[in-house]
């Protein structure tokens, strides 16, 4: 059957293509038609809005139900408090796991077109970037152990009385 709309269903392709980025296929199978794509947060919206990348509803409902087995996700919890150090520790364990799936893919399928992966390996960096910078530097009640340690330390290297430092020069 020919296409009666074919403006309007250019136009409607190159929205969607816009919208997901211009993805050539699915990045975890060889599916390319445009409407079986669908956006996907290899780390989840909360913890980085801004990583994602296009896959087909097939796959993005894999990749989401081995996310949630491995209770990687929030997915059907509400009030979940989690502290700082607990969603870095999420994260991490989430970025390892879409490292797992690149290995997987590149495994099952060596021909996967490169520019895919070098996009995902770039975006993969950039996530890390931002996650870097956005963490906080001043240490948490849980690790003022450490920072009472260190402190008499730093303050010896700078020159500054402290009681180690005072105990030196006696
Ligand atoms: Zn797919």
């Amino acid at each position: 059957m020919t296409n009666p709309f074919p403006i309007a269903r250019a136009r409607r392709i190159e929205m969607r293509r816009k919208q997901l980025g211009y993805p050539i296929r699915c990045f975890h199978c060889p599916e390319t038609d445009i409407f079986c794509f669908e956006e996907d947060h290899p780390v989840t919206y909360g913890l980085d809005p801004d990583f994602k990348r296009a896959v087909c509803r097939n796959c993005h409902r894999k990749q989401e139900a081995r996310r949630d087995i491995k209770k990687l996700t929030k997915n059907g919890q509400r009030n979940v408090h989690e502290s700082e150090r607990e969603a870095l520790r999420r994260y991490l364990l989430l970025m390892a796991e879409d490292e797992d799936s690149q290995a997987e893919l590149l495994q099952q399928a060596p021909t996967t077109p490169i520019p895919l992966i070098v996009t995902a390996s770039q975006a993969r960096a950039a996530s890390l970037r931002r996650k870097a910078q956005g963490l906080s530097l001043s240490d948490p009640a849980p690790d003022s152990k450490i920072a009472l340690i260190k402190a008499p330390v730093a303050a010896q290297v700078v020159g500054l009385s402290t009681d180690a430092g005072q105990t030196r020069r006696r």
